[in-house]
């Protein structure tokens, strides 16, 4: 299917940084061939993530303007909870600065040390918020196919049957699996086993405006609209990070069905959050998200979203790239497979982000064993895979963006079996993607040293 025109056009830029490769090779050192270390000036395009990272519309600045900042009872509050009432059918909402600080108070509440979380798979911060409370985590996700972002059914059953669960999350889309999307007919399935079992279910919403256009797509609702409401109204409650499908550069939100477990939520978020008719987030932040979540459901939006996606992963097919489908945000590198000469404690997913930044200033991210840590004893976790991710921001890049991004790939197609071992030299505890340094990256891109 060939790309949809973008549904809209340019009103504000901003400068892209254009370092050179002896630049790129000093600030990489500088980083310790750490990405997240780079400063933005040394990055020529930012796939680092999706979160935070979008364009806000006319319509969203305008709305900022006219953002009210009162402390209790702010218009912009109200704006927002009826922007999430409309849309998923939630009636009550918590605002909370981002999507964590929702999983802060939601674990804080209802967490119990010795319980179970099954998900399909849950994002990294809900699995820590998730043992932090003492709680156990087990994901039971499909990761084939279009719907790779599926629970497995069986293993679901023989999850709950293990016994202590007290909570199912879906998340949608499944950003652990290349952003791949949950159907609606496979969470009908889960809510009859939730029923069965007296759970509660709830949705981590960050992505599911995207996971509706696969939905809507694949004929199950006549609009992502009507996907999204189909979606939660199978849930008792949910979350949302609004960096992602929020358009958003930061913000959050509890929402409930009716307003149960208000009172108790409320409490626990003055604590950390603030007042409930703000919640860390300001009046202006409310009032352009509840513009921005409308948009976000635009059919024309998501098809060219979603089609961008597509258009990048087409162009590096074209290279013979490696890759799992197209998901909803972010185009996954399989780099183990495309760096067979690198095994998995070789961390193939980050010498080949490491490769792309030296040439051409393309920042990604691993996702891969790295990223996956050590377990309590620690051994290396099993990370089901070696990936390069390339996320793409909402509404800030364009096609010529992708083309350079595909150009790149060119290069390193022609030279990817010289690319070089990552070696840890200061391995960080926890969440060592983050924090970890490497030994110096002592590779260069021949056909790409004059550049
Ligand atoms: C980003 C994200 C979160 C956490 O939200 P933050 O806003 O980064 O704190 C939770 N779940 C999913 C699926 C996410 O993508």
């Amino acid at each position: 299917m060939s790309l949809p025109i973008p549904p809209w056009r340019i009103k504000g830029v901003e400068p892209v940084p254009a370092p050179t490769s002896e630049e790129r090779v000093s600030a990489l050192e500088k980083a310790q061939g750490n990405l997240f270390h780079l400063p933005s000036h040394a990055v020529t395009v930012d796939l680092l993530t999706d979160s935070g990272t979008g364009a806000m519309s006319q319509s969203q600045w305008a709305a900022l303007m006219e953002g009210d900042e009162s402390y209790a009872g702010s218009r912009s509050f109200h704006q927002l909870e009826k922007s999430v009432r409309e849309i998923f059918g939630f009636h009550r909402i918590l605002p909370a600065h981002q999507g964590r600080a929702a999983e802060e108070i939601l674990f804080g509440t209802f967490g119990r040390k010795g319980g179970v979380v099954v998900s399909n798979h849950l994002f990294d911060t809900t699995t820590a918020h998730a043992h932090h409370v003492g709680m156990e985590t087990k994901a039971c996700v499909v990761q084939e196919g279009l719907w790779g972002g599926n629970f497995d059914l069986g293993l679901l059953e023989n999850q709950i049957r293990e016994g202590n669960v007290d909570l199912l999350v879906a998340t949608v889309t499944c950003n652990s699996t290349g952003g791949l999307p949950v159907s609606l007919k496979n969470l009908r399935a889960v809510y009859e086993i939730a029923r069965a079992h007296h759970i509660r279910l709830w949705v981590d919403m960050a992505r599911i405006a995207e996971n509706s256009y696969f939905q809507w797509k694949a004929g199950e609702g006549e609009s992502p609209l009507a996907c999204a409401k189909a979606t939660c109204d199978l849930m008792d409650g949910g979350w949302m990070s609004a960096k992602k499908d929020g358009l958003v550069n930061m913000g959050g939100f509890i929402a409930l069905r009716h307003g149960e477990h208000y009172e108790e939520l409320a409490e626990r978020g003055i604590l950390s959050e603030g007042f409930p008719t703000y919640g860390g987030m300001s009046g202006r932040g409310m009032a352009s998200l509840a513009v921005g979540l409308w948009e976000a459901m635009d059919e024309r939006y998501l098809t060219h979203r979603i089609g961008e996606v597509r258009d990048l992963h087409d162009r590096l097919a074209e290279w013979d790239v490696p890759m799992v489908s197209p998901g909803g945000h972010a185009v996954f590198v399989d780099a183990g497979a495309w760096l067979p000469h690198l095994k998995p404690t070789d961390f193939p997913g980050q010498s080949l982000a490491l490769a792309l930044y030296l040439v051409a200033g393309i920042r990604s991210s691993e996702i891969g064993s790295l990223l996956a840590g050590r377990d309590l004893s620690g051994e290396q976790i099993d990370a089901h895979g070696e990936y390069t991710r390339l996320a793409i921001p909402r509404r800030t890049y364009t096609a010529g963006h992708r083309y350079f991004v595909s150009e790149a790939f060119r290069i390193l197609a022609e030279c990817r079996e010289s690319i070089p071992p990552i070696l840890l030299a200061k391995e960080s505890p926890s969440l060592r993607h983050f924090q970890s340094t490497f030994e110096r990256f002592l590779w260069t891109p021949s056909q790409f040293a004059k550049n």
